[in-house]
């Protein structure tokens, strides 16, 4: 049987490429969505009329009962969980003087809890596998820290950190986590910000390009494979250089 694979947030942008080359790439393929049902629904039509084996699942990865009730469907369908890719994520930018209680909550959960509700509930059956591979798309952030964006990075800084642990602990039962460190990727996410700053990061990055969402999956390819078997608690830096 092919390996399955469960994507959060694969209804768009990264995730979305991630899906679609790790189907390619042979996986039985779980995408979750939370609000973006039409473009989730797009992209298993689409999948599935190349032959592919894909199903979709709607949860907020931030709510508990939601992620168990995903695990559940991805068990029933499938009947296994082989790689885990915690790529669901918000942003937010303002002072840290401005934020409130609120709004802190919303992006860690959003980006850090759900990363262990997810992680918990695959390792369950990874465990009693004694294989699997966890890959956490985190951020640049995470690492170097970026003004006006004091909870994304607290969190994608949380998602490197969470990678690291679960490599530790997980290490001797057969599992490996990595974690994926973005620079300024072409998605909605970046769109937000205006032409004068997409092209001020431009000028800052070595290879003198965004990066595609390709770049981001053909790194996670390369994590979920076993070309990779020998790399664990890793965070792997796909910036055209810009934080080194
Ligand atoms: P995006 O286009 O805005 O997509 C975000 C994805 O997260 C969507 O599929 C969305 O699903 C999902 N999501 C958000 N809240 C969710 C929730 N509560 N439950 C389930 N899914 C949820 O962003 P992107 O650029 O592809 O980013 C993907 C990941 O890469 C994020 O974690 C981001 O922090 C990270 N990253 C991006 C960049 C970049 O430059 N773009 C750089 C570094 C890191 P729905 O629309 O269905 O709700």
């Amino acid at each position: 049987m092919s390996k399955v694979v469960l994507v959060t947030g694969g209804s768009r942008g990264i995730g979305r490429q991630v899906a679609i080359q790790l189907a390619k790439e042979g996986y039985r393929l779980l995408i979750n969505y939370n609000k973006s049902q039409k473009e989730a629904q797009e992209t298993c039509r689409f999948l599935r009329e190349e032959g592919y084996q894909v199903e979709i699942f709607k949860a907020d990865v931030s709510k508990q009962d939601q992620v168990k009730a995903m695990f559940d469907f991805c068990m029933d369908r499938f009947g296994s969980i082989d790689v885990l890719v915690n790529n669901s994520g918000i942003s937010y930018e303002g002072l840290i003087t401005d934020m409130d209680e609120e709004d802190w909550d919303r992006i860690i959960d959003t980006n850090l809890k759900s990363v262990f509700l997810c992680s918990k509930e695959a390792l369950k059956h990874m465990i009693s596998n004694h294989s699997g591979k966890i890959i956490n798309i985190s951020s640049m952030w995470g690492q170097v820290g970026a003004s006006c964006e004091v909870a994304y990075s607290a969190s994608k800084a949380g998602m490197i950190a969470l990678a690291k642990s679960v490599a530790q602990e997980m290490g001797p039962k057969g599992v490996r986590a990595n974690a994926i460190a973005p620079g300024f990727i072409d998605t909605a996410m970046t769109q937000q910000l205006s032409e004068e700053i997409r092209k001020e990061w431009t000028s800052k990055i070595p290879l003198r390009r965004g990066g595609t969402t390709e770049d981001i999956a053909n790194t996670a390819l390369y994590l979920a494979s076993d070309l990779s078997s020998y790399v664990s608690g890793q965070v792997i830096q796909v910036d055209g250089g810009m934080n080194m």
